[in-house]
C-alpha cells in the first residue's frame, strides 16, 4: 500500500473529477476495538444508508459498491487500524490507504478526494530515526507508517591494515593506531551530522542508535544536543542489517514508546482526578465532558465495550435513554457507545489513546480524558 507523506498527499488531493464525483470514505477499523470485521461492516453499511438524498448519489452507486467490496474481500488487517479509501470509477480513480492509527468514520461526496483527515494524521504520527553505524559506515532511515520512508548512506573507508610486519617500529605502529582512531572518531561525527540533517528535515520525535558498545556509546556522545534528548532504547542491529529486520525493530521500539506513552497519560490522568483538576473518568464523566467539547485526549481500555445512547438532533451521547437530556429528543440506542465515544473524539479533534493491559486505567473505569479546561 501506498506510504502517506505530504507528496502522496498533494497527488491525492491534485485529483479533479469533471464528471462523476469521488466517493471518499474513511472506516475506522482499529481490531483493538472492533474484533470481528462485521463490527465495522456494519458501521459502513449504515453510512452508505445515512448518505441518501445527496443529488450525486445516483452516479456514485458504482464506486459505493468498489469501496464495500473492498472491504469486505478481507484485507490484510495486521498493523491495520484504519482505511482511506478513494473511488471515482467512472475516471477509473481508485486509492486506498492503509493507517496505522484509527480515524473517525466519514463518507465524503465531492468532486476532489477528501484528504483533510490524512493532513492531520501526517502531523500526528511521529517518524522514528533509525542510525545504524559502525567504524566506516553509516546508514541513516526514517521509519514512518510502517515503512522506511527515507534513507542515507555514508562511507568513509579506514586505511588498510597497516604493514604489520617485523620491521614496522612500535613507534610506528602506535602513530598509526592513533590515525586510525581519529578517522573513526570523524566518521562518527559525520555519521551524527548526517542523522541531525534528516532529523532536521523530517523533525523524528525519537531516534535509535545501533551499534557495537564502544561505537555505541562513540556515536551518541557526538549527537546534537535535539538528537540527543530524543534518543530511545538502543536499536539491536548493524550496519549490515536488512530491510525487514529494521522494519520489525522499529516495530519493536514504537510499540514500546507507545506503552510508554500509555502508562504517562494515565498517569497524568491518576494525577489529575487526586487533584480534582482536568480530569475525569468513569463512563458518565467522560461522557459529560465529550457533550461539553471539555476532552484533550481520550483514554480507553482496549476492548472496552459498553451500550449507550446518540441524540440525532444535537448530537449528544448519554448513558441512559431513551430522552435526550439536552432537548428532549427521542435518542438512538448503540450497542457499543464507546464507539460513538471515539468518532466523536476523533471528529472534534481531541487525541485518543487506545490503551492496552493498562490495570489503573481499568480501576479508573476503563475510560476516562484529559481535559482542555
Ligand atoms: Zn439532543
Amino acid at each position: 500500500m501506498p506510504v502517506i507523506t505530504e507528496t502522496a498527499i498533494r497527488e491525492l488531493a491534485a485529483f479533479r473529477s469533471s464528471g462523476s464525483p469521488v466517493v471518499s470514505c474513511y472506516l475506522d477499523v482499529d481490531g483493538r476495538r472492533q474484533v470481528r470485521p462485521q463490527d465495522y461492516e456494519h458501521r459502513l453499511d449504515s453510512m452508505f444508508r445515512e448518505l441518501g438524498g445527496a443529488s450525486e448519489l445516483a452516479a456514485s452507486r458504482a464506486d459505493l459498491d468498489v469501496i464495500s467490496t473492498y472491504v469486505r474481500s478481507g484485507f490484510d488487517r495486521s498493523g491495520v487500524r484504519g482505511l482511506a479509501m478513494f473511488s471515482c470509477v467512472e475516471q477509473r480513480f481508485w486509492q486506498v490507504l492503509a493507517l496505522p492509527v484509527p480515524v473517525s468514520n466519514h463518507v465524503a461526496v465531492n468532486h476532489a478526494p477528501a484528504v483533510e483527515p490524512l493532513e492531520q494524521l501526517v502531523h500526528e504520527l511521529e517518524p522514528l530515526g533509525i542510525l545504524l553505524v559502525d567504524r566506516q559506515r553509516a546508514r541513516m532511515f526514517v521509519f514512518q507508517f510502517g515503512e522506511l520512508i527515507e534513507r542515507a548512506e555514508l562511507f568513509e573507508a579506514l586505511p588498510r591494515d597497516y604493514d604489520t610486519r617485523d620491521e614496522a617500529s612500535r613507534g610506528a605502529r602506535e602513530r598509526e593506531q592513533h590515525h586510525t582512531d581519529a578517522l573513526v572518531a570523524q566518521h562518527l561525527r559525520h555519521s551524527a551530522e548526517v542523522a541531525f540533517r534528516h532529523f532536521q528535515d523530517r523533525g523524528f520525535a525519537h531516534l535509535t542508535v545501533g551499534g557495537t558498545d564502544d561505537v555505541y556509546a562513540a556515536t551518541v556522545a557526538t549527537l546534537h544536543p535535539y538528537l540527543r534528548e530524543r534518543l530511545t532504547t538502543r536499536v539491536p542491529l548493524g550496519v549490515g542489517a536488512s530491510d525487514k529486520e529494521i522494519c520489525a525493530a522499529a516495530l519493536d521500539i514504537e510499540h514500546r514508546l507507545e506503552l510508554e506513552k500509555e502508562a504517562r497519560l494515565v498517569g497524568r490522568l491518576r494525577d489529575s482526578i487526586g487533584t480534582h483538576s482536568k480530569g475525569v473518568a468513569g463512563l458518565v464523566d467522560t461522557i459529560a465532558a465529550i457533550n461539553d467539547r471539555r476532552v484533550a485526549t481520550l483514554l480507553v481500555s482496549e476492548g472496552f465495550v459498553e451500550s449507550g445512547w446518540r441524540c440525532p438532533s444535537c448530537g449528544s451521547l448519554a448513558r441512559k435513554g431513551p430522552s435526550c437530556p439536552v432537548d428532549g429528543a427521542e435518542m438512538t440506542h448503540h450497542d457499543d457507545v464507546i464507539h460513538e465515544i471515539v468518532d466523536t473524539a476523533l471528529r472534534t479533534g481531541c487525541a485518543v489513546e487506545v490503551c492496552v493491559g493498562n490495570a489503573d486505567l481499568d480501576v479508573m473505569g476503563r475510560i476516562g480524558a484529559l481535559l482542555r479546561y
